[in-house]
C-alpha cells in the first residue's frame, strides 16, 4: 500500500508473497479496542472484531514476548492495518514507558525491549539530533514510540516501522531481532518521516519521502556494515534489475515494504543523497513539498536521474565499504523469498522455533553486509529448520 500525499506517512506495508489479502485501506475497519489482552497466550481475535481481513489468515498461535521457543511471530494484539493502529489500545497492550527529553516510549514489561529500552532511547534521541541538525528542522511535540514484540499481523508482516505523523506515533516491530545499529536506523527512518512532517511539509511524493528517511538513516546503516544506498543502487544498475527514479516518483511503483521489496527504498535513498550532496538541502526542501524539479533544479527529473546514474558508474561515489560482490543481490533475494517462506510457514500453523527464526536473522544481518559466506551457512539451515517445523 502506498501513501497518499495526505496520509500520515508511513514506511512500509504488506508482504507481497503472503496469500492473497483483501488489502484496501477502505475496506478495513478501525481496529476494535474490545479484545481483552493480556499480550501472552491471547486467544485468537474474533472474526467479528477485524471482519474483513482476520478470517481468511489468522494463524491461530501467538508468539509469547519471552526468549524461549517461540511458536509464531503474527500478532494479533495490533490491529488489521496499522494505518488505523488505535493508540489508546496501545498504551494499554505495552503499559510500560521510558521518557527521553523528546520520546515516550512504550513497552511490554519483562519482555526483552525491558531491557534494551535505555540504549534504544539514548540512540534514538542522538538520531533526533543528527536529523534535525542535517535538515535545519525540529520535532514539533513528543513522540510516542511503540515498541511492538512480534511481527505485525498481515499484510503487515514484513513491516518494521511505521509513523503516524498526525498522531506523533510510531510503531516498530521490537521482537530482539537485528543489531543495535538496525535498531538505531529503524527509528532514524521513522523519526525521519516525523521530522520532515513537522519542519518541511507534506512529502510530494513516496519516493522523496522515503528516499530522504532512508538517506538519514544511512548514517546507522554504515556503522552497522550495511552496503550503502549508493552501492545498492550501483549493483542494481549493473544487473538490469534496477527501477527508473522516475517510475518510483509517479507512483507507479509501491513502496511495498523493505523486506521483501528493497530496491524502491534504497534507490530513492541514494537519489535523495545524490540531490543533497550536489544540490544542497535548502532546494531539496523545496522540491519535497513540491515535486517540482525544473522550478528547484533547473532539470527535469529525468535529466536529474541521468546525472545521477553517471555519479554512481563514476569515482564520486564514496562507499566506505567494498563494493558489493556478485552474490550481493542474489543473497538479498534469498533472504527476502526466507521471510516469505516463513510468514507462509506461520500462515500455515507451523511452530516455528526461536533458533530458526535466528538463522533467517542472521542471514539478513548478514546479507545487508555483502557477507556472502555467512548467508550460504544460515540460509539453508533456516528452510531446512522451516521445513521440519511441526505443524
Ligand atoms: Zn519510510
Amino acid at each position: 500500500m502506498t501513501p497518499t500525499a495526505t496520509a500520515p506517512l508511513q514506511t512500509m506495508t504488506a508482504a507481497p508473497t503472503v496469500p492473497p489479502l483483501p488489502m484496501t485501506p477502505t475496506a478495513m475497519p478501525a481496529s476494535s479496542p474490545t479484545a481483552a489482552s493480556t499480550p501472552t497466550a491471547l486467544p485468537p481475535i474474533a472474526a467479528t472484531a477485524i471482519p474483513t481481513l482476520v478470517a481468511p489468515v489468522t494463524p491461530t498461535v501467538v508468539a509469547p514476548p519471552t526468549p524461549s521457543p517461540v511458536t509464531a511471530f503474527v500478532s494479533k494484539e495490533f490491529p488489521a492495518s496499522l494505518e488505523w493502529v488505535d493508540t489508546a489500545r496501545l498504551d494499554t497492550l505495552l503499559p510500560a514507558v521510558y521518557t527521553t527529553p523528546h520520546l515516550s516510549i512504550h513497552y511490554l514489561p519483562g519482555s526483552g525491549a525491558e531491557r534494551t529500552v535505555g540504549v534504544f532511547a539514548d540512540d534514538a534521541e542522538a538520531a533526533i539530533v543528527h536529523i534535525q541538525t542535517s535538515l535545519g528542522v525540529q520535532l514539533s511535540a513528543r513522540e510516542d514510540i511503540y515498541l511492538a514484540y512480534t511481527f505485525f499481523p498481515p499484510p503487515d508482516s514484513g513491516v518494521k516501522g511505521y509513523t503516524l505523523s498526525g498522531d506523533h506515533a510510531i510503531l516498530l516491530m521490537y521482537d530482539g531481532s537485528g543489531t543495535r545499529d538496525e535498531r538505531q536506523y529503524m527509528v532514524a527512518h521513522e523519526l525521519t518521516h516525523q521530522i520532515a512532517h513537522d519542519g518541511i511539509g507534506t512529502a510530494a511524493s513516496v519516493m522523496l519521502s522515503e528516499g530522504l528517511a532512508m538517506d538519514m538513516e544511512q548514517r546507522y546503516m554504515l556503522r552497522n556494515g550495511d552496503v550503502s544506498l549508493d552501492g545498492f543502487a550501483r549493483a542494481v544498475l549493473d544487473d538490469g534489475s534496477y527501477i527508473p527514479i522516475t517510475a518510483l516518483s509517479n507512483g507507479n511503483v509501491g513502496f511495498l515494504g523493505q523486506l521483501f521489496y528493497r530496491r524502491p527504498y534504497d534507490e530513492a535513498g541514494s537519489f535523495v543523497h545524490y540531490l543533497i550532496i550536489t544540490y544542497g538541502v535548502a532546494r531539496f526542501k523545496r522540491v519535497y513539498t513540491t515535486d517540482d524539479y525544473v522550478d528547484t533544479y533547473g532539470a527535469t527529473l529525468f535529466d536529474l536521474q541521468s546525472a545521477w546514474e553517471q555519479y554512481l558508474r563514476s569515482a564520486r561515489v564514496q562507499s566506505p565499504l567494498a563494493p558489493p560482490g556478485p552474490a550481493y543481490l542474489q543473497d538479498i533475494k534469498a533472504v527476502q523469498a526466507g521471510y516469505a517462506d516463513l510468514f507462509n510457514a506461520l500462515i500455515n500453523g507451523r511452530q516455528v522455533t526461536t533458533d530458526t527464526y535466528r538463522a533467517l536473522d542472521d542471514a539478513r544481518i548478514a546479507a545487508d553486509r555483502a557477507d556472502h559466506v555467512t548467508v550460504a551457512a544460515q540460509l539453508p539451515r533456516f528452510e531446512q529448520a522451516l521445513q521440519q517445523a511441526s505443524l
